[in-house]
């Protein structure tokens, strides 16, 4: 047998040290036989971890929440956020932070655990999930992560030999997920308005060091915290509209603070492009929309930014001034990373006042003819319009001029446009009915073969192969709408 600290588990549990109010200590609940369904060899390398150790009955009892790896101390984190508009206490109902492994490389991750059980926060839930969900959040954040979007990870899943009831009886799994920490806009929301200013300090504090340390020295640090939260998930939502990702349930409980995409609920991307696209079976007034989705995260980060004011300054009025001034940036910052990542995905290295209506136009073609977002982009990377939906349209023809008259007034080549596209423009991405399709084999079959390819491909997006193209065709069009669900 092996040695559970064969594992190469390095645990060290700075979030416990914080005020006891900002979280529960408490273990996972058992389950009744663990089986490891998918690890991640690449991901558990990085973090300092034994591969084959993983796989042993013990590594797979820690996996399920039955075993506490030494040095772990496991804790439910309490938040609380806006779902949906509305004010919410929440904190980890179904996820249990067991640790953050500290890698050879001396990085910290926080390793937690979901569907591992009850919490005082579970609020009525059963504090479990099912596999298929599970499953869904592994392909699509590893996809993320491959597609260079900063992201949670996943390094496991195991199935719990236990039934859990949704609609119907569905098998019981739990996600060993891996994030650079899972504070979250609702960590603040939940301090400020129910704790101290001391409080709300240390946690400042603990999230400038661990995730903004360049700013310790900064004359207003709390200011600059603010700031730096804002370029980052610019960039993060920029970086969503590129690929065309529908996050789905936007909600402040849902919005890291160190800039990573978290909660792979009812996420989805987007084939034909169109801003009004929602999946998310509960976001019926399309509050969460592909074309809202850089509106509410500032309406986040003004959420975000209110939890500050104590913070920013001791009078009042000022605090709220340096904050609205702060806030009054974000539509700027969100519009240059845009305009960047755009600028790529067209092969466009510098910077022309025009640039923001030549990628207008071409979005509004797209939707006028319902072309599909990632083939749309890919034809334009290998000149093969005839491919695309917009092909022979007299839009096209206009806009095809002029965009080759914007490449001919740069100094680079023609072949160093081309190999800027190709690494902006994503072959693949997890397309729905590909998701679909692999999850079904896995969950109804016990097949996990079509599950692995496809993670072999989305590990891979850039690379334009001929292993890709069959990953490529969108879906046969259907009456009914994709829709996706949440908590489940
Ligand atoms: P989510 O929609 O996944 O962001 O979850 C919102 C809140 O509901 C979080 O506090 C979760 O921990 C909690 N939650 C979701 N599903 C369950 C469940 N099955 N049991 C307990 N809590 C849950
Ligand atoms: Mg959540």
């Amino acid at each position: 047998m092996i040695n559970k600290n064969e594992a190469g588990w390095n645990f060290d549990n700075s979030y416990a040290h914080l005020p006891k109010s900002f979280f529960t200590s408490l273990n996972p609940t058992p389950v009744r036989s663990p089986k490891l369904i998918i690890l991640n060899d690449p991901l558990a390398r990085s973090l300092g971890l034994n591969v084959q150790a993983l796989q042993s009955d013990d590594s797979v009892a820690v996996f399920a929440g039955n075993q506490i790896p030494e040095g772990a101390f496991p804790l439910a984190q309490a938040y609380a956020g806006h779902q949906f508009g509305h004010f919410n206490m929440l904190g980890d109902g179904r996820a249990h932070l067991i640790g953050e492994q500290i890698t050879p490389q001396g990085d910290r991750f926080d390793i937690q655990l979901k569907g591992s059980g009850r919490t005082p926060y579970s609020r009525g839930g059963d504090g479990r999930a099912a596999l298929g969900p599970m499953l869904r959040e592994y392909i699509i954040s590893e996809a993320m992560h491959a597609l260079g979007i900063p992201t949670t990870r996943s390094l496991a899943v195991v199935t719990t030999g236990e039934p859990v009831f949704r609609e119907t009886e569905l098998q019981g799994a739990i996600l060993t997920r891996v994030a650079a920490s899972h504070m979250r806009v609702a960590t603040f929301q939940y301090v400020a308005n129910w704790r101290t200013v001391e409080e709300l300090r240390n946690l400042a504090d603990y999230t400038i060091n661990r995730h903004y340390s360049d700013i310790e020295a900064d004359e207003n640090r709390y200011l600059s915290l603010l700031q730096e939260m804002m370029k980052r998930q610019a960039a993060l939502i920029a970086k969503w509209q590129h690929v065309g990702f529908i996050h789905g349930v936007m909600n402040t409980d849902n919005m890291t603070i160190s800039g990573e995409t978290i909660d792979y609920g009812p996420c989805a991307f987007m084939d034909v492009y169109d801003p009004d696209t929602v999946f998310s079976s509960i976001d019926r007034q399309g509050r969460y929309a592909y074309g809202n989705q850089p509106y509410i995260g500032g309406w986040n980060l003004a959420r975000f930014a209110e939890t500050l004011l104590p913070l920013l300054h001791e009078n009042e009025e000022q605090a709220i001034e340096l904050a609205q001034a702060a806030i009054s940036d974000y539509n700027a910052i969100y519009q240059s990373s845009w305009l960047t990542g755009m600028r790529a995905k067209l092969g466009i290295f510098n910077e022309e006042p025009d640039d923001a209506s030549l990628i207008e136009s071409l979005l509004n073609m797209m939707q006028k003819y319902r072309a599909d977002f990632t083939n749309t982009f890919r034809a334009l990377t290998f000149d093969k319009l005839e491919d695309t939906e917009l092909n022979g349209t007299p839009e096209m023809a206009e806009w095809y001029e002029l965009w080759q008259a914007r490449l001919g007034r740069q100094q680079e080549s023609k072949s160093s446009s081309h190999q800027l596209m190709r690494n902006s423009n994503p072959a693949v991405i997890p397309r729905n009915h590909r998701v679909e399709e692999a999850l079904e084999a896995a969950v109804k079959q016990g097949d996990y073969s079509v599950m692995e390819r496809l993670l072999d491909v989305l590990s891979r997006p850039y690379e334009h192969t001929t292993v890709q193209e069959e990953y490529c065709t969108p879906p046969e069009p259907s009456d009914r709408p994709y829709r996706t669900f949440c908590g489940t």
